[in-house]
């Protein structure tokens, strides 16, 4: 079995470190303290295939289940945005029309005037579903 960095094994399984960590803590994964470059370190054991994908299907699942507009600002001004990627490790939204925000803001109650013209064509174009909650 190979064992990797917490770092190195959330890239590996596509999960964020806070994840490989609550897993450790389960006893879900296995972890080690092994002598590393700087001092002793905590390393994971890979798991087997599985594991990830049940992981990552969660991941998926929370995703899909997200409501699809959200304000990229606190005091809600300008355009309620359609995200189009939620960061894995912390968030770190991205939209459809290309714009960015370090977090997001729900929002409920906003009307169809408050949206971003540039993700509702994206998102009409594509297909997606505009009105998902
Ligand atoms: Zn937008």
């Amino acid at each position: 079995m190979e064992r990797v960095t917490i770092q190195e094994a959330s890239h590996r399984l596509n999960v964020s470190r806070k994840t490989i960590r609550e897993c450790i803590r389960d006893g879900e994964l296995k972890a080690f303290r092994e002598p590393g470059p700087r001092g002793d370190q905590w390393v994971v054991e890979l798991p087997e295939d599985g594991w990830q994908d049940r992981h990552k299907k969660a991941y998926t699942d929370l995703a899909q289940n997200l409501p699809k507009w959200w304000w990229a600002n606190e005091s809600s001004k300008g355009h309620v945005h359609y995200i189009a990627e939620l960061g894995i490790e912390e968030i770190h939204a991205l939209y459809l029309c290309g714009f960015h925000s370090e977090n997001i803001w729900s929002s409920t109650g906003h009307s169809e005037a408050d949206r971003c013209p540039k993700c509702l064509e994206i998102a009409t174009s594509q297909g997606l579903p505009i009105d998902a909650a």
